[in-house]
């Protein structure tokens, strides 16, 4: 089945008004290109770069699974939206390890973000130690099983705004890159559990790869059977960084 390709940037934390420039240059080069593309950005920059690229899919980095409440320093889907956010990411391994993120959670966030309107980009991935043990394809599999989203009307919004990306952590920010053929049995794996969790509109979810994903490999992963796009790191800050990579996405489309 052919998907479109999708190539999302994450800016994490970086990101302040000076770099709204690189937002409208991105999505100005983006209406020309066959793919499609996002910026994940920090909460404070959301609002400004919706303004700034009104059209461009600008996202949230994770959410709250509440509505509203008592959550210090939390945003809800409602509160992405309305700042103008179209999609966010949920589950991103940095999240996982550094705020204790459970797959429940991770579940439960994807859940309120679709139930909310927001696309979702859903992360799951492997440590050094597993890949190393040889239970990378097993442990993955099981987290995503664990983090899919299901209830809440959520499966409604599935497959066309849901995507999963496949960030081995030790392949993120390091320079390091599984194998393609590493690469296409983990999609392979993680395209099954979508066909049995959704049945045949776990064909139509894309499956984005992710972790030092840069304009000189893009091209070659993008080939890999059942990679569907990136989730971009640090090559997304810049779009003279970021564009080849998307350009070469819509090359493999
Ligand atoms: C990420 O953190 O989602 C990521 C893929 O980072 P990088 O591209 O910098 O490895």
């Amino acid at each position: 089945m052919a998907r479109r390709k999708l190539v999302a940037g994450n800016w994490k934390m970086h990101g302040l008004s000076a770099d709204l420039g690189e937002v409208t240059a991105i999505s100005i080069a983006a209406e020309t290109i066959d793919a499609d593309v996002a910026l994940c950005l920090p909460a404070t920059l959301i609002e400004r770069a919706a303004r700034a690229a009104p059209g461009f899919a600008i996202g949230g980095q994770d959410l709250h699974q509440a509505g509203k409440g008592a959550h210090t320093g939390c945003v809800s889907a409602a509160m992405l939206a309305d700042a103008g956010a179209a999609l966010t990411i949920v589950g991103h391994s940095e999240r996982r390890e550094a705020q204790h993120e459970t797959d429940a959670d991770v579940k439960a966030k994807a859940e309120a973000g679709l139930a909310g309107g927001l696309g979702v980009i859903l992360c799951v991935g492997e440590s050094d130690l597993v890949r190393e043990a040889g239970d990378a394809v097993a442990t993955v599999s099981a987290q995503l099983d664990a983090s899919l989203p299901h209830g809440n009307g959520a499966s409604a919004g599935v497959p066309a705004r849901f995507a999963i990306a496949y960030e081995p952590i030790w392949a993120i920010g390091t320079g390091k890159v599984p194998s393609t053929n590493d690469i296409a049995e983990m999609h392979a794996a993680l395209r099954r559990r979508l066909v049995a969790a959704y049945g045949d509109a776990g064909l139509e979810v894309r499956i984005l790869y992710g972790g030092s994903v840069k304009a000189s490999n893009a091209a070659e992963i993008f080939g890999v059977a059942d990679v569907d796009g990136a989730l971009v790191g640090g090559a997304s800050l810049q779009s003279g960084d970021f564009l080849p990579i998307v350009e070469a996405a819509a090359r493999t489309s």
